[in-house]
């Protein structure tokens, strides 16, 4: 095994609803080879979600006091909520040679590619804009008129990345979603992990 290899940061983004988290969260139970990246979030915890491995949710004051101490890689106001990509967690992570997969907004994912020019940055792109609100909707999204304010202007800025993965057919999405990520890992010579 080659313990020089450093991980890769695969950054995973699009609309909200499109599925991101189904997609992940299936990637992450099979692959042994990667983490999550937990990012902070000031929005309130969803019922099911948990503090520490969803996010580590947070109040606005907590929010910006790590903004000034440079706590965070990127952060974004989504939908009015404040959310943030921990710098230190990651890095000492792909140190270790495993790869991270962040689930950020659009916004997040460019700046990410602009500081770090050897990460990867996958596109999970809706059928359309109605299915995006049925599956908000089926989520049981209460924000779902904010949320869907910003749908055009994240798939115009599908271009600038450089997979893209129609999440119609899940099982076909999570092949196509499989696949980005093994091309990436076979292109990658693991040396540089940002
Ligand atoms: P995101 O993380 O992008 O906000 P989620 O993964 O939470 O989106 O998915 C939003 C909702 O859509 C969930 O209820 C999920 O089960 C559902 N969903 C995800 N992918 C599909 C799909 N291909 N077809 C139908 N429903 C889907
Ligand atoms: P949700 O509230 O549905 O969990 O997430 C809303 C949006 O915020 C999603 O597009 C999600 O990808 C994005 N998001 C989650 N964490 C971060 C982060 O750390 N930084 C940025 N820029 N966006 C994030």
């Amino acid at each position: 095994m080659n313990t020089e290899r450093k991980g890769v940061l695969i950054v995973v983004s699009g609309p909200s609803g499109v599925g991101k988290s189904t997609l992940i969260d299936r990637f992450l139970a099979e692959d042994g080879k990667s983490a999550f990246s937990v990012s902070y979030t000031t929005r309130k915890k969803r019922p099911h979600e948990e503090d520490g491995t969803d996010y580590y949710f947070t109040d606005e004051g907590t929010f910006k006091a790590l903004i000034d101490q440079g706590h965070f890689l990127e952060w974004e106001n989504v939908h009015g909520h404040f959310y943030g990509t921990p710098r230190s967690e990651i890095m000492a992570i792909l140190k270790t040679g495993k790869d991270i997969i962040l689930d950020i907004d659009v916004k997040g994912a460019l700046s990410i590619k602009g500081q770090c020019p050897a990460s990867r940055l996958i596109f999970i792109e809706p059928p359309s804009v109605t299915e995006l609100k049925n599956r908000l909707l089926l989520r049981g999204e209460k924000e779902i008129d904010t949320r869907m304010k910003r749908v055009e202007e994240e798939i115009a800025l599908r271009g600038q990345f450089g997979y893209t993965v129609l999440n119609d057919d899940l099982g076909k999405a999570y092949t196509a979603f499989r696949k980005a990520i093994e091309e990436i890992r076979r292109q990658m010579n693991g040396t540089n992990n940002c």
